[in-house]
């Protein structure tokens, strides 16, 4: 019992560190992938954008670099 504790007191610090250093990671990704200006497009142009991060836009359809999920198409209004 007091062994799986400690070890599960273990696993969340490290999960915890992980969580950190992907943090890092992911501002750096943020600086470099958020290029698409959604004011630049024309009117019915088709985009895709994150429903849990809407911030996350492509002009491909794929699958958010921050949570993995499939992008949702939009047209431009
Ligand atoms: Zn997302």
């Amino acid at each position: 019992m007091k062994q799986s504790f400690l070890l599960s007191a273990v696993i969340i610090s490290l999960l915890l560190g992980c969580t950190h250093s992907s943090n890092n990671a992911e501002q750096k990704t943020t600086a470099t992938q958020s290029t698409l200006d959604t004011t630049k497009l024309k009117i019915g142009d088709v985009f895709y954008q994150c429903e849990m991060n809407p911030e996350v836009l492509s002009l491909k359809d794929t699958a958010c670099y921050k949570c993995g999920m499939d992008l949702t198409k939009r047209v431009k209004k």
